[in-house]
């Protein structure tokens, strides 16, 4: 499973980041990832985050 964060869509709530901050961090204003593959440990609240996103930002492939 693969995450990555579209930067246009992406308004800097960081709602993402108090999901699951394994995987997401705060870059100037905008989400990142820390990384692009998802170990399966944290799958499920990367899942979550997505669900979470108001501006559907976070985009799984995989
Ligand atoms: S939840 Fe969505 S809009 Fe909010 S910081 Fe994360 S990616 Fe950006």
């Amino acid at each position: 499973m693969k995450v990555r964060v579209d930067a246009d869509l992406c308004i800097g709530c960081e709602t993402c980041i108090d999901i699951c901050p394994e995987i997401f961090e705060m870059n100037d204003n905008i989400a990142v990832t820390k990384k692009e593959s998802v170990p399966a440990d944290l799958q499920d609240s990367c899942r979550e985050a997505e669900d979470a996103c108001a501006v559907d930002a976070i985009i799984i492939e995989g």
